[in-house]
């Protein structure tokens, strides 16, 4: 910390702090004045069976549309949302569109192979006392069913107060709604954990899979989690899948679903139900 800098180092760290303060301030009230004139926007990425790329769901990923700077990806505006607190009131928000945007498809065409809308949701915005009231308010407004809805949430979250976490999720459970654990593997999870958390879906971070082609031993500890999961009843979702190697890779340890740019990018609502379409109508028949 500006040390040996002298008090030159000194003054520059003062106002580099000031300067840092400013700016978290603004965006505080940048992002209350969204959320209040609806800046946010939902893209939606497929999540496909890995034997023929089947679109079995999406997973919305929220944007923020910002009036001088353009569409701004999460990374520019996630974090300090969850310092803020906006992302409750964005979660919210993000929570009742996908559910309304996937119901619109569902009741478009009944027999498109979208089964579920997977929804990020933030570790502030989960512990919230009403989190399951505005989940079951967002599923009554958009006439969505329940089993439509997948819920993200992270590892990190299921670490700490996990007795109340464990009840949180059962009474979610209880809904019909059912629950993933996004990003495994970057977290100081413990695999024992797996057993006791009321989940349904792993998501294997793309980290993991980054090297699985290259690393025998990356290959040998995703083939085991895979496995594992399976013995747990749990389905798993590799993320971050860029090539076909890869797919091919995971679909010979028994992977079932994957995510990633090589099946599709996060795409505009408008887009989703013809790629559904015709990856129903000519499923890419891989498995060699
Ligand atoms: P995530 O939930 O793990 O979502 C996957 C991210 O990986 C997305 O980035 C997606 O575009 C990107 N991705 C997917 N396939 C590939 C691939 O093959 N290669 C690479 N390099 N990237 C891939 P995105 O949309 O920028 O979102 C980043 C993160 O922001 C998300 O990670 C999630 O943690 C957070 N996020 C997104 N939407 C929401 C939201 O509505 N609420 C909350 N709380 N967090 C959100
Ligand atoms: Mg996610
Ligand atoms: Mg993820
Ligand atoms: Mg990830």
């Amino acid at each position: 910390l500006a040390k040996g800098n002298g008090k030159g180092g000194w003054q520059r760290y003062q106002n580099d702090l000031h300067t840092a303060m400013m700016q978290r301030l603004e965006m505080r009230t940048a992002l209350h004045e969204a959320i209040e004139e609806e800046q946010f926007v939902l893209q939606f990425q497929p999540i496909v069976e890995l034997v023929d790329q089947k679109i079995s769901g999406v997973e919305a990923l929220v944007r923020w549309q910002h009036p001088a700077k353009g569409l701004l990806g999460p990374y520019h505006f996630v974090e300090a949302a969850e310092e803020s607190g906006a992302i409750v009131g964005i979660g919210t928000w993000v929570l009742r569109e996908a559910l309304r945007q996937f119901s619109q498809w569902k009741n478009e065409n009944p027999d498109t192979t979208l089964r579920y809308v997977s929804v990020n949701v933030s570790a502030r915005q989960f512990r919230t006392a009403d989190f399951a009231d505005r989940v079951r308010e967002a599923l009554a407004e958009t006439g969505a069913r329940p089993e439509w809805l997948l819920l993200e949430i992270t590892e990190s979250l299921v670490l700490k107060d996990a007795d109340k976490v464990i009840a949180d999720l059962k009474a979610l459970r209880a809904l019909g709604v059912r629950v993933a654990i996004d990003d495994f593997g970057t977290g100081y999870s413990s695999l024992s954990y797996l057993r006791q958390m009321p989940v349904d879906v792993l998501k294997l971070d793309k980290s993991f899979i980054d090297d699985i082609l290259h690393s025998r031993q990356q290959h040998a500890l995703v083939d085991a989690i895979v496995t594992l999961s399976h013995n747990l009843d749990l389905a798993v979702v590799a993320e971050g899948i860029e090539e076909a190697g890869q797919r091919a890779a995971l679909d010979a340890m028994g992977c079932q679903y994957g995510q990633g740019y090589h099946f599709a990018r996060p795409l505009w609502p408008g887009d989703i139900p013809g790629l559904a379409a015709e990856y129903q109508e000519h499923p890419a028949m891989q498995r060699v």
